[in-house]
Formats: C-alpha cells, sequence, structure tokens
C-alpha cells in the first residue's frame, strides 16, 4: 500500500483506541491499530459497532475482555510486528482463558483462514469489508467456534456508521470517501486485501462533516486509496460505471465537484485530501483546490520512480514525461501548492540508468518532503508471482540513501522558502519539545512551531510570521491577529 505510505505514522503504530465511557456497557474492548490512517479510521468504525454492542474500551490490556489488532501488510516487517504482539499477548490468554483475541483488516484479509491454523490464540479473523458482522462472529466465538468472515464487498462503505472518534487531538480528522482500489499496481497488496474501488455517498461525507463541524473540528482529510478516482453515481464499483444508466451518469458526483461542496458547505474548515494517483488527477481537481482558500495547496501524489521503464513494470499508467505534465499543470494553476511523494528504490530489475532517472525527476519536481523506501517483496502481488526481486540489497541500500539525501536538500531549500513570509496557521497542540510553544501547520503542511500567546488555543487559526527554520519545522511568531 505504498500510496498510502504518507499516514503510516511511526508513532501511532500500536496505538490504543479510547471512546468516552459508555453507558451500560458490560464488557472491555482493547483495540490496537497498525498501519496507514486507513485503519485508525477504520477502527473508529470497530469501535462504533461494538459499542452498540455494549463494549467499553480500554487502554489497560489485562482488564480486556475482547482484544483486536486492526493490522497492516505493507511490509515484513508490519507483520512480523503483530506476530510479536500476538506472542506476547498469548501470556494474557493463559492467565484469562474466557479471553477473546481477533486480528482485523489487511493481514486477516491477506491470510484469512492460515491466521487461525497459525496463531492458535486468535478466535476472530475479519477482513476490511466485514466489520458490520463481528457482532454474530462474537456470538460464533461464544458459542466456542472460531470466527472468520474475510468477505470483501463491492458495495460496503459504513456510509452511515458514525465513527467514534476520540484518540486525537479534537481539531483535525479524518473522513474517508473511497475503499479498495481497481489501479493494480504491480507492488501492491491493497487490490487484494481491500478491495474493488467504491465511492462513499456525498450526502453521509458532509453529514460527517457537519458532525465533525458542530463538535469544534477545523480541518477535515479526505481520505482513500486514490481520492482523485470518487465517483458517486449511487452506489456500487467504479469499474461498473459504464453500465449505469443515463440519469445516474448524468447525476454522478466526481472528486472536483465533491470538494468543491465541502468548500462551499463548510467555509471555515480547512480540506486536505490524500492519496492522489498521477494518472487519476484532473485539472477540475486544481482548478477547485484553486478556487477555494479553505482548501489546503498540498498534495501528496507518488510516483514511485522516476523511470518510464520501472513504472510501466509497476503497472503505474502513466510515464515520467506525462508526471511531468502533470508538475507544470499543477505550478502553473496553484503556483504555491506543496508537493510530496512515495519512492521505492531498487524495484524488480531496476538499472543504475532507471535509478538515475528518479533523482534526476526528483530535481525537476523538487518536492517538500518524501516518504521513501527500499522495495521490499509482498505475497501475493504481481511483482512477487511474475518478477525477480533482484536487485542486491546493498545496492537498494545504497540507492535509498541518495533518494533521501537528495529529498533532504529538497526539503531544506522548501523550508528556507518560507522563512520571511506570514503564514495561516491552525493551531494543533503543544509543540512536543516546549509546552510553552504552539505546533501547527500551513496550508502546504508545512510544521511550525511559535511561543504561545494568551488567550490563544488549540483549533485557532492564527498568522505567525516565519523567522527560521531547521531542517522539518518552521520557526516563527505569531502576528496581531487582528
Ligand atoms: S494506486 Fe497502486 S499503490 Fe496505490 S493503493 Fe492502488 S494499487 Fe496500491
Amino acid at each position: 500500500m505504498q500510496a498510502n505510505e504518507k499516514y503510516i505514522d511511526e508513532s501511532r503504530q500500536g496505538e490504543a483506541l479510547m471512546t468516552l465511557p459508555t453507558r451500560n456497557a458490560s464488557k472491555k474492548l482493547f483495540l490496537e491499530s497498525y498501519g496507514c490512517q486507513m485503519n485508525f479510521s477504520d477502527s473508529e468504525i470497530v469501535a462504533s459497532i461494538l459499542t452498540e454492542e455494549g463494549y467499553q474500551t480500554t487502554n489497560q490490556v489485562n482488564e480486556a475482555d475482547l482484544i483486536l489488532l486492526n493490522t497492516c501488510s505493507i511490509r515484513d516487517k508490519a507483520e512480523q510486528t503483530v506476530r510479536n504482539r500476538l506472542n506476547a499477548l498469548n501470556a494474557i490468554k493463559k492467565q484469562n482463558p474466557s479471553l477473546k483475541i481477533g486480528v482485523l483488516g489487511c493481514m486477516a484479509e491477506r491470510l484469512k483462514h492460515k491466521f487461525l491454523e497459525e496463531e492458535h490464540l486468535v478466535d476472530i479473523v475479519v477482513g476490511p469489508d466485514a466489520y458490520r458482522d463481528l457482532p454474530n462472529l462474537l456470538t460464533e466465538v461464544e458459542d466456542g467456534r472460531d470466527a472468520i468472515n474475510v468477505q470483501l464487498s463491492k458495495e460496503e462503505t459504513y456510509a452511515e456508521i458514525s465513527p467514534i472518534r476520540l484518540g486525537g487531538n479534537g481539531v483535525t480528522a479524518f473522513v474517508t470517501i473511497t475503499r479498495g482500489c481497481d489501479n493494480m499496481c504491480t507492488f501492491c497488496v491493497v487490490p487484494f486485501t481491500r478491495g474493488r474501488e467504491r465511492s462513499r455517498d456525498p450526502h453521509s461525507i458532509l453529514r460527517e462533516i457537519q458532525e465533525l463541524h458542530e463538535a469544534g473540528y477545523k480541518e477535515v482529510t479526505l481520505l482513500g486509496q486514490n481520492v482523485d478516482s470518487y465517483l458517486w453515481y449511487g452506489g456500487g464499483p467504479k469499474k461498473d460505471f459504464k453500465n449505469a444508466t443515463e440519469i445516474q451518469k448524468a447525476t454522478a458526483v466526481d472528486f472536483a465537484q465533491l470538494l468543491d461542496m465541502v468548500a462551499m458547505q463548510f467555509p471555515s474548515i480547512r480540506i486536505r485530501f490524500s492519496t492522489s494517483n498521477p494518472q487519476d488527477m484532473k485539472d477540475n481537481v486544481l482548478e477547485t483546490m484553486a478556487k477555494h482558500h479553505n482548501i489546503c495547496k498540498y498534495i501528496h501524489l507518488p510516483v514511485q520512480s522516476g523511470s518510464t521503464t520501472v513504472l510501466e513494470r509497476m503497472n503505474r499508467q502513466h510515464t515520467r514525461e506525462q508526471y511531468f505534465e502533470l508538475i507544470d499543470k499543477i505550478r502553473k494553476i496553484i503556483p504555491d501548492c506543496a508537493l510530496s511523494h512515495d519512492m521505492i528504490a531498487g524495484f524488480c530489475g531496476e538499472t543504475e540508468e532507471e535509478h538515475q532517472d528518479t533523482l534526476s525527476l526528483m530535481e525537476y519536481v523538487k518536492y517538500d518532503f518524501g516518504y521513501m523506501f527500499a522495495y521490499s517483496d509482498r505475497p501475493g502481488t504481481p511483482a512477487h508471482k511474475k518478477m525477480a526481486d533482484d536487485v542486491p540489497a546493498e545496492t537498494k541500500k545504497r540507492r535509498l540513501q541518495e533518494i533521501i539525501s537528495l529529498q533532504q536538500q529538497h526539503s531544506a531549500e522548501r523550508m528556507k522558502a518560507y522563512v520571511g513570509k506570514t503564514h495561516e496557521v491552525l493551531i494543533e497542540g503543544n509543540s512536543k519539545k516546549d509546552e510553552n510553544y504552539w505546533f501547527g501547520r500551513n496550508t502546504q503542511n508545512a510544521v511550525i512551531v511559535f511561543p504561545k500567546i494568551e488567550g490563544t488555543s488549540v483549533g485557532d487559526f492564527v498568522q505567525v510570521y516565519v523567522h527560521d527554520c531547521t531542517t522539518a519545522t518552521l520557526l516563527g511568531e505569531m502576528q496581531n491577529q487582528n
């Protein structure tokens, strides 16, 4: 799931979801999440479903009646982390045999029944499209049976389930707008673990943002594996749009229209989105971004490689030249737009020349930041089945280091370009290093820290003059707010 690397926040891996006390709750749920933001969002849906079943969340694993791990399959290391966690939970299960343990998410989907065979302490295995079935599966387990549902759905978007959202800062939230992906990039597990691409009803998206607005949230990130491909025509998979009725086609809502609706209806809320796929990013999205002040000027635009031949092997469906055209268009329509990337070093068969193409592409774009990885072969993907993972580990490591060094250089240049200017910043919380400082981000998603001034609080939009920077952080002073 390379395109969603952005939201693999290392500091949140293994975080336990906590919700407000539930009335009449008789059982305790320990729900731990791994992987990308999509999983953290899904955990909020799971909490909502189980709250209806009389569960109350706990962050004390020892007092839980039910432990659920929402897992990630992106790399072998991610899966190993979950296996180690399960081993550690074994000791608790020995002391408390009535404790039930379940595995959710991508790893559940990838391994299916194998999970129950390999990890004997696991009682429940549930894939990302089957969370509504959790109450039934729990009954199965109570009756002494192993419970598994890894059915992928063409329709499921959990549209009307209001996620329980209390882990974050109360100011910024993620709102899922699409699920699954049809792109079949050869290195990616998403099409197999999260199924066909489908879009969520725009009314339910607007309703969720309305609820967030009423609860005091100031920024939403519209989330999906490929948000630019969003297309609502009454429900069902994107690939079936061609069979839609004339009325459905005429009234369909695409991503630019959705963005426009959200921006117009919530002028005081900042809007971000992720992830964008170059081949699906249309001009109307860029024009909508340019039109609305409250749509942030930042695009996470994974490219994965700068070489057309590698892009072909990855089945990315665009060339190096087409990517440059898109970058030129973005710079023209939204001149102050920040860009970030995902990059894979050492994909199957990558030559030195192809690697040099990646470096020269980075020189052309000069990204604000990037998420960079050495290629890791994932079982089940087309690359695993049909291509040799033949770039030696040492070479992968060296190429990755060259990519990282170049990105550090570009990030430093971009940060310096923000110095000497005033930025609108949403205060998101205390600076980690010093609680006398606020932490927030500008529209380009750059982190800014600045001394607190009395009368300001989390959730305020303030003007901050940036006077200095480190490699990753802008340092500023609040301006007179009138
Ligand atoms: S666009 Fe490609 S990398 Fe991204 S989720 Fe879809 S298949 Fe995976």
